[in-house]
C-alpha cells in the first residue's frame, strides 16, 4: 500500500505553508545565498585555480548544501544577475528555470514576478 502518496498536502504540519508563500521566500532567499557566495568568491585571489566551496543557492529553507565551482565558472554565473546555482535536485520549478547542468550542480535563472 502506498499509503505515504495518499497522504493529502498540508495536513496540519505548521512548516507546510502555500507553495506561493515557499516560492517567495525562496526566491528572497537566493539573494541573500548569492551574496554571501560572493563575499567567498571576493576573499580569493584572482589567480586562485582551486575550487571554491559555495552556498547552495536554492534559497529553501535548511538548505546546507555546498557546491564546488571555480572562480571563472562563478563569475560566468554571476553575469547575470537573475542566475542562480543550485544542487542538482534543489531545483524550486515555482521560482527557477534550468539553463544549464554542470558537473554537481545546475545553473538555473529565477523567474520573473509574472
Ligand atoms: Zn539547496
Amino acid at each position: 500500500m502506498a499509503t505515504d502518496l495518499d497522504r493529502p498536502i498540508g495536513d496540519g504540519e505548521a512548516k507546510s505553508d502555500p507553495p506561493s508563500a515557499d516560492a517567495k521566500r525562496a526566491a528572497s532567499n537566493q539573494g541573500l545565498f548569492r551574496a554571501v557566495n560572493e563575499r567567498i568568491r571576493n576573499s580569493n585571489r584572482e589567480d586562485e585555480k582551486d575550487p571554491m566551496s559555495l552556498l547552495c543557492e536554492c534559497g529553501q529553507a535548511g538548505c546546507v548544501a555546498v557546491i564546488t565551482v571555480g572562480l571563472d565558472g562563478f563569475d560566468e554565473i554571476t553575469s547575470q544577475p537573475n542566475r542562480f546555482m543550485v544542487e542538482l535536485d534543489h531545483l524550486v520549478p515555482e521560482v527557477d528555470r534550468l539553463i544549464e547542468s554542470r558537473d554537481g550542480f545546475a545553473i538555473v535563472e529565477q523567474r520573473s514576478g509574472s
